[in-house]
């Protein structure tokens, strides 16, 4: 049986949701953001932008697409 082509999403971009290792506040952060991404609790830096892409520096709790 053949499998109908699925659309599969390859969007590059995906909203994240982290946990701040120190403090454990969770953030939902942009993973093609242009900015750094800073914990608002402690002000730890969640995530750094490398080129127009993130790079978690956080535990990732779940990829919310
Ligand atoms: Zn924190």
């Amino acid at each position: 049986m053949r499998r109908e082509r699925e659309p599969i999403p390859r969007a590059r971009s995906e909203f994240l949701l982290v946990k701040c290792p120190d403090c454990n506040e969770e953030r939902i952060l942009f993973s093609n953001s242009a900015k750094d991404v800073g914990c608002r609790g402690c002000g730890k830096k969640l995530a750094e932008s490398r080129g127009g892409k993130s790079i978690v520096l956080a535990n990732l709790v779940k990829r919310l697409g």
